[in-house]
């Protein structure tokens, strides 16, 4: 793939094709949002690799999700074909991940250990602190998680911990800690910090290892550089290497190039620290940095909104953003009655906005601080029938049915996952109770052996105080699993090895058997992980190239494509911006996601919502200035998604746990030029949302219409609160069919929930299956 070094520098401008020129000494590029620093991440690669000749496999690049990292593979590979498939392109995790199977032995781990998130690693410590007879009270599982993350986030060990504790809580989280390394260890896994410190560990202490991971790694690109912690600002130090080997050790540095703004950090809550974007200069002595000011995403006066907001922060460098878009539409502003107001009128604008063929559903992102906001959204939404996707949330792979499957899987492929283990032994049913589990843990405690090597005693009838009735549950369970285990050694594929799972352990057919509507939608869950393993079996083998002449070879280090462990791997680490829907596999879904997914993102119009003193800024940081200041950080990556159009609107009345509060208006409001905004208090009568105004009629059948009350007039929200109070218009069943005015014919597949919270799955054939809820007036008919 010969590439014309010419062509690889077209639509930068001056500042980007000197970063991407750039040649030897670590760069740093800083800059606003949408100033195209991952533009110039991407086009240095193709750069390096094009006009360079550079080997892909010399390159490792750091995104913040997966779904940017194939964004970017895919993108080179279009510039220099399949070779692309030998650069390393991934998040830190599975960076980590990856080096971490090869290396494993040198660690005392085989390399099929399982990687526990957050909610795993809260049930080991739950265990843990149990078992140290800690007050759950005084030391919550989830409060001691946060603390032993902070630690190892600051690559803080264990003895050390527990070497610097000054006071007594300190003492109990390192006692914790230690014990809870302990657990890991034996049941050969990691949680997500620990893929980041395991891997500094390893590259501090082998020198060999590290060794190959120099020549092999000759390029270091980051993005996002500004939501790094210590520990990843140590493993990327790590990663370039200082050079200062002797003898046979001797690998000069990498190149490295970082790019952020440290206006954009919004992770300080894991550890994130705009020290390491700051003093880039002083931990690169020989650093170069290139600012980029022209931004090419958003018109004028978004810009200046956004610019005017962050100034407010302290200790800041200004920078001059400017761009040639002109000024584009005002900002549009809006206070609803309440949180369905506000609601309704998102919606009704996105349907403005798509009527008048300004935008499709696609183009358009909604914005909130916290998961729990998207409820709202997704009620009226539904209830309008406008397609939507929330990103983040409850998400697939925490549905307990998943993770019920997921740990099959993992006990397959690493016997000693305990956490995973103690999930499954007894579900579905089988007899093993919460008396004979503990005289399990007992066992392994006392005798210092791993809970799978404590089961496998009891069906020896070795462990104490064991009735026969739970040792022979024990034993059925052990062959059980034994008899899968058969199946992936036979080397089935995970579709198949899943299926059998389902069928065996009789998961399947209690769900089968059940009448809760609830046990429906679980099957239909499994059906789509089957379908999701299967889809990922027939992933072709992404093949790397032989290693360039003179560096070390490179080897295909994550586990085969298709097998258990690598599906796995990709199960644990899919990041909540991992799930934006693409533009064009969508037939046009409107966005939602809090603002902390948003980053790195752009959508041609954007409603930021939830604009109140309490909810953003966030309650915690009304008293805070270090948090406030991080606040508005987070206002300053929402309101720079926008290209073309933004919406900032406020409820005055939300309810919050379960209580109406009223919030006074965000202070980020004030902090944007008056003459910016257009302020649309009462709603404009525009055409639709047309069901929206039936809220209160409970009728079947159309009804209502476009009504002046739609947007929040005193009217509407008594109507809507009314309207809530109701029980289903309709009564559905699974396999009624109904004629929808909008959708036409469909099929019921799901009915969820009650009273007014019922809820239809339906198939609409190639509308597709959509999912409504039966309360107030539903434009459908039973048929
Ligand atoms: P953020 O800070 O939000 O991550 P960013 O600095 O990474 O933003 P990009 O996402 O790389 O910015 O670029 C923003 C938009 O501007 C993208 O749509 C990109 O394609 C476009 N863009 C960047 N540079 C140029 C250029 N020189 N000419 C035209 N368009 C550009
Ligand atoms: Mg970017």
């Amino acid at each position: 793939h010969p590439a014309d070094p010419a062509a690889l520098l077209e639509g930068l401008n001056d500042q980007q094709r000197r970063a991407v020129e750039h040649t030897g000494s670590p760069l740093l590029v800083v800059a606003g949002a949408g100033s195209g620093k991952t533009r110039v991440l991407t086009r240095r690669i193709a750069y390096l690799l094009g006009a360079r000749q550079v080997h892909p496999g010399q390159v490792l690049a750091i995104t913040f999700t997966n779904k940017a990292a194939a964004e970017m593979k895919e993108r080179v590979a279009e510039l220099v074909g399949r070779r692309a498939n030998a650069m390393w392109v991934s998040t830190f995790h599975s960076m980590c991940v990856r080096v971490l199977r090869r290396e494993a032995k040198t660690l005392g781990m085989t390399s099929s250990f399982s990687i526990y998130d957050s909610d795993d690693s809260k049930r080991l410590i739950t265990l843990v602190a149990r078992d140290l007879d800690l007050d759950p009270k005084r030391y919550a599982a989830r409060s001691l998680a946060v603390h032993i993350s902070n630690l190892k986030n600051e690559l803080v060990d264990a003895e050390t911990a527990a070497g610097n504790a000054t006071n007594d809580l300190e003492r109990r989280v390192a006692e914790v800690y230690v014990e809870y390394q302990r657990r890991l260890r034996e049941a050969n896994a990691m949680d997500f910090d620990d893929l980041i410190m395991r891997t500094v560990e390893l590259l501090q202490t082998f020198p060999d290892v590290a060794e190959y991971y120099h020549r092999r790694f000759r390029h270091v690109l980051v993005d996002e550089y500004q939501d790094t912690n210590h520990a990843q600002y140590t493993l990327v130090r790590e990663l370039v290497g200082t050079g200062r080997g002797t003898g046979e050790h001797a690998v000069p540095p990498a190149e490295l190039c970082v790019v952020g703004d440290a206006d954009q950090s919004i992770y300080a809550f894991r550890g994130a620290t705009i020290r390491n974007i700051v003093e880039f200069e002083r931990d690169y002595p020989q650093a170069t940095t290139v600012l980029l000011e022209q931004n090419y995403r958003s018109t004028q006066n978004i810009l200046t909104a956004a610019n005017a907001v962050i100034s407010r922060n302290p200790d800041r460098r200004d920078k001059r953003l400017w761009t040639a878009m002109g000024d584009g539409e005002k900002i549009v502003a809006y206070v609803g009655d309440n949180e369905h107001d506000e609601a309704n009128f998102v919606a009704g604008e996105i349907d403005r906005l798509v009527d008048a063929g300004i935008a499709n559903n696609s183009d358009v992102a909604v914005f909130y601080r916290t998961n729990n906001q998207s409820r709202v959204f997704e009620e009226i939404f539904i209830r309008l029938g406008l397609p939507y996707k929330v990103v983040g949330g409850v998400r697939f792979y925490e549905r307990r049915e998943i993770r019920d499957a997921v740990a099959y899987l993992r006990v397959l492929a690493n016997p000693e996952d305990t956490v995973s283990l103690r999930r499954i032994l007894n579900v579905p049913k089988r007899g093993i109770g919460e008396r004979a589990e503990a005289c399990v843990a007992m066992h392994a405690e006392r005798e210092r052996v791993s809970f799978n090597t404590a089961l496998r005693a009891a069906t020896e009838g070795r462990v104490a105080m064991l009735n026969p009735r739970s040792q022979r549950a024990i034993a059925g369970f052990v062959e059980l699993v034994d008899g899968l285990r058969r199946f992936v050694d036979d080397g089935q594929d995970v579709a198949e090895v899943l299926d059998a799972v389902l069928e065996q352990t009789g998961y399947r057919a209690e769900l089968e058997a059940s009448d809760d509507p609830q046990d429906a939608s679980r099957l239909e869950n499994l059906t789509e992980l089957i379908t999701v393993a299967r889809e990922f079996t027939e992933l072709p083998d992404a093949p790397e190239d032989d290693a360039p002449e003179g560096s070390a070879p490179i080897e295909t280090t994550g586990p085969a494509a298709g097998t258990l462990a690598a599906f796995l791997e990709r199960v644990s680490l899919v990041a909540d911006a991992d799930q934006v829907p693409d533009e064009d596999d969508t037939g046009g879904v409107v966005t939602l996601m809090t603002l902390h997914t948003a980053k790195g993102l752009e959508y041609p119009v954007v409603f930021s919502t939830g604009w109140e003193d309490g909810v953003f800024p966030h309650m915690r940081a009304l008293s805070d200035p270090v948090e406030l200041a991080e606040e508005r950080r987070l206002a300053y990556v929402g309101i720079t998604r926008a290209r073309e159009r933004l919406y900032l609107s406020r409820a005055v009345v939300r309810s919050a746990w379960g209580q109406p509060m009223t919030n006074p208006a965000s202070r980020f409001f004030d902090e944007i030029p008056a003459d910016l905004l257009d302020w649309r208090r009462l709603g404009p009568e525009r055409s639709s949302p047309v069901r929206a105004t039936t809220f209160g009629s409970g009728s079947g059948g159309g009804g209502g219409g476009a009504s002046r009350s739609t947007f929040g007039s005193r009217g509407t929200r008594s109507q809507a609160t009314r309207g809530w109070q109701e029980t289903a218009a309709l009564t559905l069943e699974v396999g009624d069919r109904v004629n929808h005015d909008k959708y036409g014919l469909g099929r019921v597949v799901a009915t969820d929930g009650q009273g007014p919270r019922t809820t239809a799955t339906i198939d609409f054939g190639t509308a597709g299956t959509i999912r409504l809820m039966l309360i107030g007036s539903v434009p459908m008919v039973k048929l």
